[in-house]
């Protein structure tokens, strides 16, 4: 840990969004000391979570006149990351037996992670610090301070002063689309995977489902249930892929990538194949996006890289006034959110400094050089851990050592002296990323790790957060 140079301070502070990320950064700044104040432009905590059957009018959400819907959150969604991981430390995201409303299996489904989000709030009193129905509109550093201006639903625009913004919006909302050569002309369908609620709308359709990873995976099931044919198309699969995949209905094809479309509704893979189809469904992931920042062209996002950012959190030249919680992409979400808002909330008060900012650039580009070296797009900067990677390109080919998810929070945890990332977690969620990417259909249901739910409900048993003998979990629990 960095010695602290300064007195500790408290500083007001205010944080943008009052999803996951958010309330377990305001937690975290109010623990230190610091005066906290939570935007979010929606009703209730929980944001990505909080599911509606409504989404964007332009199912590509592409027009930006389109009328817009947060959460990406699909009818049959359940967790892709167990719940003894899932959960933030001193709050483990435990089945509730004694209510009927909740579900207690260990991949619940997204009800449940709203609701456990809800208890989280509750638990430490987050909503007395948000102001609910306000979106920030603008951010800007003043004066060695920051400006945030903020809209109330149907009222007037509100400036205020902080001493440090903390930027929690969430990168689930803002689709990014594959380009496809010739798809200016095909006649079919098109819509993302934001938009996608329930299988009903494909009926009887033949359609194309672009990606394979977490949401692909499961759409591309779900659709299966009542489309005539279902053709997954995976950038991750060699050329000449081309796999019948077991499901009840015998309809649903893996391909390699989609080559071209064309004006008579077909659509050719690289495998040479050639399907005529209704509807594309693209799970091709999303863009990170902040509106309301004006840093000068300082911040930009290249990519899906946000630069220059410390260790995924910190711009260097604005540090530690801006920081971001939640920018990776890993399995193990709500602990980094924890882990980082811990360092936010140590760096803010004094208590722990960070390097000068050209010490940080230097850092940033090592981090650069890495990636490049080891052959890792751009677009996967902020991809954290070896499994979730080398699913992401290709299974079998990438081979290299790579940060693991453990090892970056590890880091983080180190700098500012908190308690380090646990054993079972990361084998946990890295087993269930393998276990997704061999047989998605099943890795919900079926496990081979019960002895690491055991360490997890353990653990809990002897800091003290369960008030039952853990077996009661482990035996309840299947
Ligand atoms: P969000 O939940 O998106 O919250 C952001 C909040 O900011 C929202 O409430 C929004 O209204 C508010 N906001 C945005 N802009 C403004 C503004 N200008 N002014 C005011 N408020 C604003 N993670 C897991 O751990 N387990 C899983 O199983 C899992 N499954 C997932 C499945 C899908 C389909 C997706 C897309 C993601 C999944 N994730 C999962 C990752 C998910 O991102 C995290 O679980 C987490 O909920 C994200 O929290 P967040 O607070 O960063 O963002």
């Amino acid at each position: 840990m960095a010695p602290a140079q300064n007195p500790i301070t408290s500083k007001h502070v205010a944080v943008i969004g009052a999803g996951a990320a958010g309330i377990i950064t305001s937690r975290e700044l109010r623990r230190e000391g610091h005066s906290v104040v939570v935007y979010e432009r929606e009703k209730q905590v929980g944001g990505l979570w909080v599911y509606t059957p409504k989404s964007d009018s332009d199912p590509l959400s592409l027009d930006p006149t389109r009328s817009k819907v947060h959460s990406s959150i699909y009818e049959s969604l359940r967790t892709n990351v167990p719940r003894e991981s899932m959960g933030v430390r001193d709050f483990p995201f435990l089945p509730r037996f004694d209510d009927e409303s909740r579900d207690p299996r260990r991949y619940p489904n997204h009800r449940e992670v709203l609701a456990y989000i809800q208890d989280f709030a509750r638990e430490f009193k987050i909503e007395e610090m948000i102001r609910f129905e306000t979106e920030v509109v603008r951010v800007e550093p003043v004066d060695g301070k920051w400006r945030v201006q903020s809209k109330k639903s149907g009222g007037f625009l509100k400036d205020e002063i902080y001493d440090a913004v903390v930027v929690c919006n969430g990168h689930y909302t803002e689709p990014n689309i594959t380009h496809i050569p010739g798809i200016k002309s095909w006649p079919g369908k098109q819509i993302h995977s934001h938009n996608y609620r329930v299988p009903d709308p494909f009926e009887n359709e033949v359609v194309v489902v672009i990606g394979n990873f977490a949401s692909g995976a499961d759409i591309s099931r779900d659709i299966a249930k009542v489309a005539k044919e279902v053709h997954i198309a995976s950038r991750a699969k060699e050329p000449h892929t081309y796999e019948k995949i077991s499901v009840p209905q015998n309809n649903l094809w893996m391909h390699s990538e989609i080559d071209t479309a064309h004006d008579d509704g077909s659509i050719v893979f690289k495998n040479g194949k050639v399907v005529f189809a209704d509807s594309i469904v693209y799970c091709t992931g999303y863009k990170y996006n902040f509106p309301f920042l004006e840093t000068n062209g300082y911040l930009r996002i290249d990519e899906k890289r946000v630069e220059p950012l410390y260790k995924h959190v910190f711009p260097p030249a604005l540090a530690p006034g801006l920081s971001f919680v939640g920018v990776p992409a890993m399995g193990i979400v709500f602990v980094m959110f924890e882990i980082q808002s811990k360092w936010v909330s140590a760096v803010l008060s004094g208590r722990v400094t960070l390097p000068s900012p050209e010490k940080m650039i230097e850092d940033i580009n090592a981090w650069y050089a890495s990636l490049d070296a080891l052959g890792i797009p751009k677009r996967h900067t902020h991809t954290i851990g070896r499994i979730q990677v080398s699913s992401v390109i290709s299974l079998t080919s990438f081979k290299k050592t790579y940060l693991s998810q453990s090892e970056y929070l590890n880091w983080v945890a180190e700098e500012c002296g908190c308690e380090l990332v646990e054993r079972w977690r990361g084998q946990e969620v890295d087993g269930g990323y393998l276990r997704l990417v061999a047989h998605p259909e099943t890795y919900r249901d079926e496990w081979d790790d019960d002895e690491l739910i055991e360490e997890a409900y353990k653990d809990f048993s002897k800091k003290k957060l369960i008030s039952f003998d853990p077996t009661y979990y482990i035996e309840n629990g299947k």
